[in-house]
């Protein structure tokens, strides 16, 4: 179940359920609580963004 997501600060799939903090889902690495989806990675997202710029700048010269 856990192995779904991912931590969004370091990029950990080590996820355990503290026990102190009532069972919380935490990163084994960091201690964040945040997570996301593996399916999404941001680096996808990032290069998606920096290649539309990317255009944007050459359309920009170009013109
Ligand atoms: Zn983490």
């Amino acid at each position: 179940m856990s192995s779904m997501k991912i931590c969004i600060n370091c990029g950990c799939s080590d996820i355990v359920s503290d026990r102190s903090l009532g069972g919380k889902l935490v990163c084994v690495r960091c201690g964040s609580s945040i997570f996301r989806n593996k399916s999404l990675t941001l680096k996808k997202v990032k290069n998606l963004i920096y290649l539309i710029i990317g255009l944007f700048i050459l359309f920009i010269i170009i013109i």
